[in-house]
C-alpha cells in the first residue's frame, strides 16, 4: 500500500505520524511510504533520516494526498485539508469527531474511510493509542509543577526534593490511572512527599505494590481530598470519568486555603478541568493565579515535547497501521471483522458514520 504522512498544519503541531524507524518498518512490510517534505523537522527527524528509512521524500502536501492510499495523521484534517479528502481514501488520526461538526461532514461528503487513534480499543476496554499520550502529560505535570514551585516562576520557592534537613514538597495527586501514576512516578523520583486518590481500590493497591509503600495511597473522598489539597505544595488534576466532563474536584474556596505559592496542575483541562477556576491555557502563557497559588492548564501538554510524543505515538501506532495496510486500508466491514481493536476505531465508511455518539452530537440520523 502507499501510506502517506503529511505536514501537520494545526497551530502549534510539531508532532508528525510517523517516526523514520516506523517508516524503515513498514517499507520493510512491502509498503510505499511517502513522506511530505519537513514534516518531521519538528519533531526532529530529517528529510535525509525517512530518505535513508526507504521512504520517498514528496514536495508538497497536494502531492502526498494525491498519491496517498492511506493517510496516517496526529491530528484531525484542518478546514484547508478538507479538499485533499477522497473516497478511494483511508484516513488514520486523532480525530474527536464528536468536537468538530466540519470535519465530521467533510469526511462524510467525500465518503472517505477514516479510524480514529482515540477510539482503537482492547478486549479489557484500554484505549492503547490515548495511553501514551496521557503518559507523556503525566511525567510532564510533575516537571512543570516543579518549575512553577520556584519564585522566579511565581511559586512558593521550594525545591521538590528538598536538601538534607528540609523537607521535601508535599505532592498529592488526584486520579492514579495512566497520567496520574506516571505524574507520581516522577514525583517520587525527584524525592518529593507523594500521595495519590483514586476511588478505585484496585489502583491504589497496584500503586502501592509498585512503590512498595513509598507512595502513599488515599480513597478519594471529599474530606480526604479537602485535607491532602490544603496541605499541598504542588497538585496534579488527572482524573477521568469516561464520557463525562471531568467532576470538580477542588473548589476556590479550598484554594483560598492552600500555602501561598502552591502550584496546580490540571491535566483534566482537556475533559473541562477537575478545578472550580480551569480555564484552558497554553503553552505560549501557561499560568495565572487563583487566590495565592498559581494554575497551570494547557490543554495539549504532549505538544511541548514533540519530540518524545512523536516517538511514543509512533511505538503505539505502528501495529495499527501496519494491520490497517495489511488490510489494503480496511474499506469494507468484512476485512474489518477478524480486528476488534481496528474495528472500534472505524470512525466513517462509504459516507456513515461508524459512531452514535457523533452522530448524537451533530443531531445526525444513526
Ligand atoms: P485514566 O482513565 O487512565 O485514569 C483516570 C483515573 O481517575 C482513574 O483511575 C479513575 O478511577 C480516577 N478518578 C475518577 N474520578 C475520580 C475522583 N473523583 N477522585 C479520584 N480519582 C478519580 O485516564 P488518563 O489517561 O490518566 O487521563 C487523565 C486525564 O488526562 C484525562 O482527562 C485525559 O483527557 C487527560 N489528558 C490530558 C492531556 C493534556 O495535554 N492536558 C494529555 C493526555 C491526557
Amino acid at each position: 500500500m502507499r501510506i502517506a504522512v503529511p505536514t501537520e498544519t494545526k497551530q502549534d503541531e510539531l508532532r508528525v505520524a510517523l517516526t523514520a524507524d516506523g517508516a524503515h518498518h513498514l517499507v520493510q512490510a512491502g509498503h510505499e511510504v511517502l513522506v511530505q517534505s519537513g514534516a518531521g523537522v519538528g519533531s526532529s527527524v530529517t528529510d535525509a533520516d525517512y530518505t535513508a528509512a526507504g521512504a520517498r521524500v514528496v514536495a508538497d502536501a497536494e502531492q502526498v494526498w494525491a498519491e496517498a492510499e492511506l493517510v496516517v495523521k496526529v491530528k484531525e484534517p484542518q478546514p484547508s485539508e478538507h479538499r485533499f479528502l477522497r473516497s478511494d481514501l483511508t484516513l488514520f488520526t486523532y480525530l474527536h469527531l464528536a468536537a468538530d461538526r466540519a470535519c465530521t461532514q467533510a469526511l462524510l461528503d467525500a465518503g472517505t474511510t477514516s479510524f480514529a487513534y482515540e477510539t482503537v480499543r482492547l478486549a479489557d476496554g484500554s484505549l492503547p493509542l490515548l495511553a501514551p499520550m496521557s503518559e507523556v502529560a503525566g511525567r510532564l505535570a510533575t516537571q512543570v509543577g516543579a518549575y512553577h514551585l520556584t519564585s522566579p516562576a511565581g511559586g512558593a520557592g521550594l525545591l521538590m526534593g528538598g536538601v538534607p534537613g528540609t523537607r521535601p514538597a508535599k505532592v498529592v495527586v488526584l486520579g492514579g490511572g495512566t497520567a496520574g501514576r506516571n505524574a507520581a512516578q516522577v514525583a517520587l523520583g525527584m524525592r518529593a512527599d507523594v500521595t495519590v486518590l483514586d476511588l478505585q481500590a484496585p489502583v491504589l493497591a497496584s500503586i502501592d505494590r509498585e512503590h512498595r509503600g513509598t507512595v502513599r495511597t488515599v480513597t478519594s473522598t471529599a474530606a480526604a481530598l479537602d485535607r491532602e489539597v490544603a496541605g499541598a505544595d504542588l497538585v496534579v488534576g488527572a482524573v477521568l470519568v469516561p464520557g463525562a466532563r471531568a467532576p470538580r474536584l477542588v473548589s476556590d474556596e479550598l484554594v483560598s486555603r492552600m500555602r501561598p505559592g502552591s502550584v496546580l496542575v490540571d491535566v483534566a483541562v482537556d475533559q473541562g478541568g477537575c478545578f472550580q477556576s480551569t480555564r484552558a491555557t497554553t503553552h505560549s502563557d501557561p499560568t495565572y493565579r487563583v487566590h495565592g497559588s498559581v494554575f497551570y492548564a494547557v490543554a495539549n501538554m504532549p505538544g511541548a515535547v514533540p519530540v518524545t510524543s512523536t516517538q511514543a505515538l509512533t511505538n503505539a501506532t505502528l501495529p495499527y497501521v501496519a494491520r490497517l495496510a495489511a488490510l489494503g486500508g480496511a474499506r469494507d466491514l468484512e476485512a474489518l471483522a477478524a480486528d476488534a481493536p481496528l474495528a472500534a476505531g472505524l470512525a466513517t465508511l462509504h459516507g456513515t458514520l461508524a459512531h452514535r455518539e457523533v452522530a448524537q452530537a451533530h443531531g445526525l440520523g444513526w
